[in-house]
């Protein structure tokens, strides 16, 4: 090999991202395919430098899937904190009043479900991939989709490492390798840079409504003995979000007197102003909560966009020489709050796609059609199904939105769709501009150290790194627009969506400037997503760069 011949790896299946939905992937075919005979070489690649450690989720996971999956098993065998033994959901007013549901129906019950760190799940996964034989490589981001000469999707290029931010190769440059696969299953995650580029080539989302998302921000605190009970569920409407702006509060108990507090806000508010790390503040001022965190401690913090846009808004899900998978396919269940066992159960049934492929020794969209197909034909579609225009009815306020839901539980999904589906919409069209009536929602707040933190402390809490003397992985695609036009007409709204500060309006020489301090970059994408003029593409950093999560 020359030296600028890059080098080549040559396999049979590929896993790009090490989730949920990629680990059940690859066990579930790695079994497969010995029970079938088929000799496979299967490969998962990672851009963390450990598995886990960029996996966040609230979460209360349903059982289901792991059982598929092991079902020698006992669930007490499974990574997971403790059995939901405690349900509540409560409406909060900003006075401190609290009111709690007398009923939580069975569509969005939690009964049977377990309290889970997502970070622990996958990391238990892997170390059953790797028993099983699996390769697992860490930490390899994927740069470029590689396809062959019939535009078949054929692996992935790796970055390459230590190019310094010039562009310039640094004395550790390494460069990418590509890696040659028969089928590539795309589990990035939510809106993965890959996938994102996947389904514009060949425009997968034709024929669905527009992926419509939210963003999760979390915190994990360390709260004196007593105070919550392992397998305490919690969740909250009202207080800050309102009626206007999709979504709730979250607050469970993990061992050793751990609370997970969270808050989801819908990417599809008209403030332009909406700080999803300040609404996480905000809701820890309400009374009920400051009580229970008043003498803990803040452990860690982050944040994860999440796809609730439900079956109407999946993309087509194959392409010749490729799948997608998990939250990359946007596999979650809004109205239950959960995606880990669809996005773990779509992975399964990806794998019995690629077996059916490897019978054949056919890699086309022929073939691959039939992981619809199974997925159809499976629990998860009919899950699903039932809760299809869960999300769109919040686009006319919380109100609305949770008597469609209500109706739906009984119209076995309908809700008010006439024609049995809701339309969607994009949700950065509908900001609105900034002008002199545009409300400041945090006039109010105060970080006081204590229970609120501003960004800069929450972001320290995170663990986050990226080394400074690389490309920045937030390509702006038009700069000028920044200061031409977003600053007039929406205030720029990215110094308020990021939860990490990474975009920082600076006065230089009386001049204002975009700062861009993409070290503290989470990973949550809420940029690329929410930007009003979809000018922010977030790409891959340096491999291993990012947060460092423990039990997210
Ligand atoms: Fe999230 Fe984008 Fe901010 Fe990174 S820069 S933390 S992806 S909003």
């Amino acid at each position: 090999m020359t030296q600028n011949q890059r080098e080549e790896l040559p396999i049979d299946v590929l896993f790009v991202g090490a989730g949920a939905a990629s680990l059940a992937g690859a066990l579930h075919l790695n079994r497969q395919a010995k029970k079938n005979n088929i000799d496979l070489e299967i490969a998962i690649i990672e851009k963390a430098n450990e598995v886990g450690s960029h996996a966040l989720s609230g979460a209360v996971v349903d059982p289901i899937t792991l059982r598929e999956l092991f079902p020698e098993m006992s669930l007490d065998s499974f990574p997971f904190e403790a059995p939901v033994n405690a349900e509540k959901m409560y409406f909060l007013h900003k006075s401190g009043a609290k009111f709690g549901f007398p009923y939580i129906p069975k569509g969005m019950s939690h009964h049977g479900c377990y309290v889970a760190s997502l970070g622990k799940l996958t990391r238990w996964l892997s170390q059953k991939c790797e028993e099983e034989g699996i390769d697992i490589f860490c930490p390899f981001s994927g740069d470029e989709i590689l396809y062959d000469e019939n535009n078949f999707v054929a692996g992935i290029r790796t970055a390459d490492r230590g190019i310094d931010k010039n562009g310039e190769q640094k004395p550790n440059y390494e460069q990418g390798v590509d890696i040659k696969a028969k089928i590539t299953v795309f589990g990035e995650g939510t809106r993965g840079s890959l996938t994102k580029q996947l389904i514009s080539k060949f425009d997968l989302m034709k024929d669905s409504n527009p992926q419509v998302w939210a963003v999760g921000v979390k915190e994990l605190w360390k709260v004196p003995e007593g105070t919550i009970k392992p397998g305490y569920v919690a969740h909250t409407l009202g207080h800050p979000l309102g009626n206007k702006i999709f979504g709730g509060g979250f607050i469970y108990g993990m061992q050793n007197n751990i609370l997970d507090i969270g808050l989801v806000t819908g990417l599809d508010y008209s403030n332009p102003t909406v700080d999803p790390h300040h609404e996480l503040q905000l809701l820890k001022t309400h009374k009920w909560i400051k009580n229970l965190l008043k003498d803990g401690e803040l452990l860690s913090y982050g944040a994860k966009s999440l796809p609730e846009g439900g079956l109407y808004s999946i993309p087509k899900l194959f392409v010749n020489g490729g799948l997608l998978i998990g939250d990359s396919a946007g596999f979650l269940n809004g109205m239950r709050l959960k995606g880990i066992h669809l996005a773990m159960k779509s992975g399964m049934l990806a794998a019995d796609t690629i077996i059916d492929a490897f019978k054949e020794n056919d890699f086309s969209e022929k073939i691959l059609a039939n992981y619809f197909k199974y997925f159809k034909s499976s629990w998860a579609y009919k899950e699903l199904h039932k809760a299809r225009n869960f999300h769109q009815g919040f686009k006319k306020g919380a109100l609305f939105g949770m008597a469609n839901a209500g109706l739906a539980l009984y119209t076995g999904g309908r809700g008010f769709g006439i024609f049995n589906k809701l339309g969607g919409h994009h949700g950065h069209l509908e900001m609105q501009k900034i002008n002199e009536d545009t409300p400041n929602r945090y006039k109010d707040l105060k970080f006081d150290g204590k229970i609120t933190f501003d960004k800069a402390t929450d972001v320290y809490h995170s663990a986050t790194k990226h080394d400074e003397d690389q490309v920045p992985h937030l390509k702006i695609l038009d700069p000028d627009l920044c200061f031409d036009k977003c600053k007039e007409e929406y205030g720029n709204p990215c110094q308020h969506f990021c939860p990490a500060s990474v975009y920082e309006v600076v006065k230089e020489n009386d001049k204002e400037r975009l700062q861009i301090n993409f070290s503290n970059c989470v990973h949550c994408k809420t940029c690329d997503i929410m930007d009003p003029y979809q000018t922010i593409n977030w790409v891959t950093p340096e491999s291993g760069d990012g947060p460092s999560w423990k039990n997210m």
